[in-house]
């Protein structure tokens, strides 16, 4: 006989029972699900879309920004099946890129995953949880059958929002100190595209943004009011009154391995949504990015050489948030972290990209100290809170100032604090130990940090 949770008075189906259960399979929680799976815990990952990989796969979100510090397995793991699967992921300028497709990284955490014996829940979005003297007992989730219970005994929000540690009671914080978070962004690819008349057409403009004057792979850009070369013909398209100002505020182009003559593109900016944690000021973005997108392809189709033949080859299926609720856990994590290179005992990951902010009202603020091989480290402490004792955050959602959101968010560092995530489950699993109180050094002992051979 079906088993069944009491919820708010009424009676919901069990659907199963997990050591390790995991909100979202974006980075963080495809590689939490891996590293908890391979550790022996049956483990579960609920995520509201039908494939693994979350922003970076349903946002379009490519490539994996370079990263010239030590990483987990997982990292080397992912970029040898992508290489499997028959992708280039490194260019030819070593510019420690790591390059990938949308749908090849989706395929490959979903084979790392399943082969470790790691199960999935598609298409069910986390709706509530039960909570028992401070522990997640369930997760509610609605599917195609209703609402359905998942039970487990450790917890990893690997959401990017914290859904999970906000419906557990947990602090959160989101946005700058008005509230603002960073811009939203709703990316698309487009097919057809005669790249090298392109670039050879920027070149011809004396473009110094591009390090990739040949070879596969070239990045292109275009920020309003900020000197680009390509802006003079972007003003010509507002003119004309193809574009509008607001399609000027970000521009930006990325090849993708294995897509020839594609272009991935990192805009537009959804200029309007200042605060991305309201539903229907979400929905009201995306209606205004789909409007975007067709003025670019529009423009691009008519005004920039090499686009001629150009087409729209995909809009991505889910909004691509760079930051909106974040932890308050045990330790917050600060720009001063950033700054002093921060080592702690509990240092269970390494994040070495730059503060990068999309603002949503004052354009983009970069703030870069790093030589090469500089990194700071990502403490335990950050992850847990002291609200919910069985419950980790993984990914762009653990505890961090805004600012210093805007240096752990990329995708690198979510995969290695995402397999700290698993281990830490692991690790509770074998000790018997609520999450929020195991040892963050004994666990930075289990993970050995690995190089890229030069
Ligand atoms: C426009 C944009 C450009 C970027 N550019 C780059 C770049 O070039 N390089 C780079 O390295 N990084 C880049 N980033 C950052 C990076 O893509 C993200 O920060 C990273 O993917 C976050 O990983 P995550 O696993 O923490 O969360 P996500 O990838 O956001 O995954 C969260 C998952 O949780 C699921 N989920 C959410 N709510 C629920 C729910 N209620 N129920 C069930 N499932 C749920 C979602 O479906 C999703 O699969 C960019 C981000 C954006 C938005």
């Amino acid at each position: 006989m079906e088993k069944m949770v009491e919820y708010r008075g009424r009676a919901v189906p069990l659907l199963g029972e997990w050591d390790t259960v995991i909100v979202g399979g974006g980075p963080a929680g495809a590689s939490a699900g891996i590293s908890s799976a391979r550790g022996g815990c049956s483990t579960l990952i609920v995520d509201k879309n039908i494939r693994l990989g979350g922003t970076a796969v349903n946002a379009l979100v490519t490539p994996m920004m370079k990263s010239f510090t030590g990483h987990h397995t997982n990292f080397f793991d992912i970029e040898r099946k992508l290489e499997e699967l028959g992708y280039a992921t490194r260019d030819e300028l070593g510019t420690e890129m790591l390059w990938f497709t949308p749908e090849a990284l989706a395929q490959a955490l979903e084979e790392l995953y399943t082969q470790a014996g790691g199960e999935v829940l598609y298409d069910a979005a986390l709706s509530d949880c039960v909570v028992e003297n401070g522990a997640i007992c369930c997760l509610i989730v609605t599917t195609v059958q209703g609402l359905g219970a998942v039970a487990g005994k450790h917890f990893v929000d690997a959401s990017g929002d914290a859904v999970l540690l906000r419906a557990a009671g947990a602090p959160t914080a989101h946005g700058d100190e008005r509230g603002n978070n960073q811009m939203s962004s709703l990316r698309f690819e487009m097919g057809g595209i005669d790249v090298e008349r392109y670039r050879a057409y920027v070149m011809s403009l004396h473009d110094t943004y591009s390090i990739f004057p040949r070879g596969y792979f070239y990045e292109s850009a275009m920020v309003g009011g900020r000197g680009f070369v390509l802006e003079p013909l972007f003003r010509r398209g507002v003119e004309d009154g193809v574009l509008r100002e607001e399609d000027l505020r970000y521009f930006q182009t990325f090849s993708l391995p294995g897509k020839p003559g594609c272009l991935s593109f990192n805009c537009p900016h959804l200029a309007a949504l200042t605060n991305n944690t309201g539903a229907l000021a979400r929905s009201r973005a995306v209606v205004q990015g789909h409007a975007m997108i067709q003025r670019l392809v529009r423009f691009l189709q008519r005004y920039m050489p090499g686009f001629e033949g150009a087409y729209l080859l995909q809009e991505a299926s889910m909004l691509g948030i760079r930051e909106s609720y974040r932890l308050a856990g045990q330790y917050v994590l600060t720009e001063n972290d950033y700054t002093s290179q921060a080592r702690f005992a509990d240092g269970v990951a390494r994040g070495d990209w730059y503060i990068d902010v999309h603002s949503a009202t004052e354009g983009l603020f970069h703030h870069n100290t790093y030589q090469d091989g500089d990194y700071y480290e990502i403490p335990y402490r950050s992850m847990v809170c002291d609200a919910v004792k069985n419950a980790v955050a993984a990914g762009r959602c653990i505890s961090a100032t805004f600012l210093m959101q805007a240096s752990v968010r990329i995708i690198p560092t979510c995969l290695d604090v995402g397999q700290a995530a698993g281990e830490a489950c692991v690790y509770a699993q074998k000790n018997k130990m609520p999450l929020n109180e195991i040892d963050g050094a004994a666990l930075r002992e289990r993970l050995n940090y690995r190089f890229r051979k030069p």
